[in-house]
């Protein structure tokens, strides 16, 4: 199923929810909202899902409009944050329940698909339990069974994982992407993790205050920012406000920040089709620009455009390490591979460190 959203905004009161949201979503795509708390994510799936209906704009499901058409008659699977299993019921009857309102897919007897379900989540033979003798887990995964019992055109999934912990998440979410692809069923999936959603997803979406700030695949999102939000939130980012000094015969931009002069390419990697529409700086000397440079872009040997600071923070995390510089008052994050920091592997808090990027690791925001 294709799912659009056409300039859905969505007010309580005076406060705006969502304002002017319009995202297509493919068939069979895993597609991600993703922003801090309060920026809209739930309230587009409660109006995808039918719980809440658009102050204006419309959801249409393959190009029909659902204004008026109750949750139940949209065809719809929903996990929730919180298991919402019923105590009550055997994990069987609780998958069963998924299926009060349709027949069973393909005519199977309700038992099978009750088993095939419990099978597809890898919880075969778990009919008889009771839902509190399962983990956190589990619980999801058997909420996820009774979502997709009627075989719905569309999974919306809310923050599923929220309450496991890091391993167990790491792990669900393997499998919930697993069974949306071997299904091919076309997934909403809300999360604040930005990291969880450049793992799963075939596109994301970045919400902020209830606006698309970005939609593209994770690579895109990740290397080509559009705004300084999704810089700073989709990963870490050093980003630097900079004047345009000048622009070289050779190519590429030249620019100050502070007292420093780097030099700057303009030449883009590309991502996808959508990344060819995006326009190429056309900053003029004496003009204003923003851009962002990863902190695994800073090295330590190499890279033409020397940045040197005094080291604030370090931060042990395995196979890399986490540096912060105070760069003449401007705090700098860098991440180096362990070994290549002092012989002891270690870097002193106070000493001086140099590190550079290249022209091409830098992106220009819009
Ligand atoms: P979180 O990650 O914290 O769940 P979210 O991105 O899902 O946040 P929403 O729950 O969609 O955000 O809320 C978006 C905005 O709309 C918030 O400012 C919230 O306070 C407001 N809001 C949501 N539901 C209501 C409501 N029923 N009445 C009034 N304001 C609401």
């Amino acid at each position: 199923m294709k799912l659009q959203l056409d300039n859905v905004s969505k007010r309580y009161g005076t406060a705006t929810a969502l304002d002017s949201v319009s995202l297509s979503v493919e068939e069979g795509e895993f597609f991600t909202l993703v922003g801090p708390s309060g920026c809209g994510k739930t309230t587009t799936l409660r109006c995808i899902a039918g719980f809440e209906s658009p102050t204006e704009g419309a959801v249409r499901f393959d190009g029909e409009s659902m204004a008026g058409v109750p949750p139940e008659a949209r065809g719809v699977g929903v996990v929730f944050q919180n298991y919402a299993l019923f105590p009550h019921l055997t994990v069987g009857e609780n998958v069963a329940y998924g299926l009060r309102f349709t027949d069973t897919p393909g005519g199977n007897s309700r038992d099978d698909r009750v088993a095939e379900l419990l099978e597809l989540v890898d919880l075969a033979g778990f009919e008889d339990r009771d839902p509190d003798s399962l983990s956190g887990g589990q619980q999801q995964r058997v909420a996820l069974a009774r979502a997709l019992a009627p075989g719905p055109d569309l999974l919306l999934l809310d923050e599923p994982m929220s309450a496991l912990d890091a391993r167990l998440r790491d792990r669900l979410r393997r499998q919930v992407k697993h069974i949306q692809s071997e299904l091919g069923v076309t997934t909403v999936y809300v999360t604040h993790d930005q990291s969880e959603a450049l793992a799963v997803s075939d596109r994301v979406a970045v919400l902020n205050r209830g606006r698309v700030e970005q939609v593209g695949n994770p690579r895109e999102v990740y290397h080509r920012p559009r705004t300084r939000f999704v810089a700073e939130f989709v990963g870490e980012n050093n980003v630097f406000d900079a004047v345009v000094e000048s622009r070289p015969e050779t190519g590429g931009l030249r620019v100050g920040v502070g007292d420093d002069v780097f030099a700057l390419s303009e030449g883009r990697r590309t991502f996808g089709k959508s990344a060819a529409s995006q326009s190429e700086s056309s900053a003029a000397p004496g003009e204003t620009l923003t851009f962002c440079v990863r902190p695994e872009a800073l090295r330590i040997e190499g890279g033409m455009n020397r940045i040197r600071g005094t080291i604030v923070d370090t931060e042990f995390q395995g196979a890399t390490t986490r540096l912060r510089l105070d760069w003449d008052g401007t705090d700098v994050a860098v991440t180096v591979d362990d070994e290549s920091g002092r012989e002891d592997g270690r870097f002193e808090l106070g000493s001086t460190l140099e590190v550079g990027f290249d022209p091409t690791a830098a992106h220009i925001l819009e």
